[in-house]
């Protein structure tokens, strides 16, 4: 296997001219940490309201998560639907849907009132099983959340190849909302849009303290912004940047890959004509889709922990091996195709896989939204926005949604102990479903 590494990502490259980074001292209304999804479109509507913005980014916008993430725009919510019904009860689970499925629809007019060209595919996506005992767990999870009015509806073996769905997946659940995008050029169409908003974006400036006073002075290696409001965007950065959020939040290390372009003959032969994205119905999700130029992508499943919520290496030939024999196993149609890249980034977890929105400090001015669970693309793009009527004395109610009492994460090495645990023990049901396949 003679795949490369990028130590970005397929979709993002560091703009050719920069914003500068932040010398001297400024005054602004707001101040947004973070250039990603979050952080832009908060910027955006902030300064939409009228708002002096100035946003602070560590690298570039779209270096984070943002610009390397799979491009799955789903609707999807905590670990599931099934799982929001029964943790969160039927009626506020049922709400959290009805959010998701809003907040894909608010990412698409997003999209189109800035105007930003990122291959967006209405395709949906699909929550497809590989093998049949995954089968009644599928039935069951659309039975019950039909039954709380969430639309969705299992799709059997006929149906999927007539939607033109590679025969790998003989079965799953059709969310018709959503599609799949690259992620790296909606982060660029977001920085463009926040610039001509007249959003102070400086790039290259890692925020190394805030202090928490009125107003609030965000302090950076060359310079400070003092601001009325502030606004933490930094997601799976959040604890290794800054040290914050320490018991509620952790990164997960996740892995893409991507093929070379397939012929229009590869697409026939798989049966994916339809397009719709993928993702499995393993506890440890694996996702594959079709980028615009009709290459796969595909990966997540082995995710790595760094002992004290640091970003993981991200260059792991192991698991790159892994990959290319699950390819070979996923897409046995296909022995003519290899993969070329490898790539990864950072998730934001929090202990009960719903995101963290809220407002924190003395004055009651310290805000945050972050935490997406790896299934951010719509989210982080409405409640970003949300967050930001919120700043400007217009909370959106579907903020309330999030409001909850969070149970701390343990310290290290309880920590550690705790994520390792629980990631055996979801790769160890996934492990039995796909050892069952391969006996086949
Ligand atoms: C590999 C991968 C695949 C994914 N696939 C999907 C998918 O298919 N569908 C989906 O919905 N979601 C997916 N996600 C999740 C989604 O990408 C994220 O939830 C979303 O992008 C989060 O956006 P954000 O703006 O909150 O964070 P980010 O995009 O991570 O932005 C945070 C920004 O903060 C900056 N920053 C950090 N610390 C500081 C500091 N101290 N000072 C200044 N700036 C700082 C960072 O440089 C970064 O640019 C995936 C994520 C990954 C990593």
């Amino acid at each position: 296997m003679d795949a490369r590494f990028e130590p970005f990502s397929i979709w993002a490259e560091k703009p050719e001219s920069l914003e500068p980074s932040l010398s001297g001292n400024v005054k602004a209304d707001v101040v947004v940490i973070g250039g990603g999804f979050t952080g832009l479109s908060a910027a955006i509507t902030l300064a939409e309201q009228g708002r002096d913005v100035v946003l602070l980014e560590a690298d570039f916008c779209g270096a984070g998560a943002s610009g390397r993430n799979a491009g799955h725009l789903t609707p999807t919510v905590g670990r599931d639907i099934v799982y929001c019904l029964k943790t969160f009860g039927k009626e506020r689970g049922a709400a959290l849907a009805r959010f998701s499925d809003e907040a894909v629809h608010d990412t698409e007019a997003l999209i189109r009132r800035h105007d930003i060209d990122c291959d967006y595919e209405q395709v949906g996506n699909i929550i497809a099983g590989v093998h049949p005992s995954q089968r009644d767990q599928l039935v069951k999870a659309a039975g019950i959340a039909q039954d709380a009015g969430v639309e969705m509806a299992f799709i059997g073996e006929d149906e999927m190849r007539q939607q033109g769905l590679p025969c790998s997946f003989p079965f799953g659940i059709k969310e018709n909302v959503g599609g799949v995008l690259n992620p790296g050029k909606l982060a660029r169409g977001l920085r463009k849009a926040a610039l001509k908003a007249g959003v102070r974006v400086y790039e290259n400036t890692p925020v190394r303290d805030i202090r928490e006073d009125m107003p609030a002075t965000v302090t950076t290696d060359h310079g400070s912004v003092t601001a009325r409001e502030v606004l933490l965007a930094t997601n799976a950065y959040t604890v290794p940047s800054l040290g914050r959020m320490k018991s509620k939040l952790f990164p997960l290390r996740v892995t893409q890959f991507r093929t070379q372009p397939l012929t229009e003959e590869q697409i026939a032969r798989l049966n994916w004509t339809g397009r719709a994205g993928i993702y499995t119905a393993h506890e440890s999700l694996e996702n594959y889709r079709l980028t615009a130029d009709n290459r796969i992508t595909g990966g997540s499943k082995w995710v790595q922990y760094q002992y004290g919520s640091g970003l993981a290496d991200g260059h792991q030939p192991d698991t790159f091996r892994q990959f290319d024999d699950l390819f070979r196993v996923r897409f046995p149609e296909l022995p003519d195709v290899s993969i070329d890249r490898f790539w990864g980034g950072w998730i934001c977890m929090t202990l009960d896989f719903l995101p963290l929105c809220g407002t924190t400090g003395r004055h009651r001015n310290i805000h945050h939204s972050l935490g997406y669970n790896g299934h951010g693309i719509a989210h982080a793009n409405r409640l970003g926005s949300s967050m930001a009527l919120a700043m400007c004395g217009n909370p959106p109610e579907e903020l309330t949604l999030f409001n909850r009492r969070v149970f701390p994460l343990p310290p290290e090495p309880l920590r550690w102990l705790g994520v390792q645990g629980l990631l055996h023990a979801t790769m160890r049901g996934d492990r039995k479903v796909d050892r069952e396949l391969a006996a086949k």
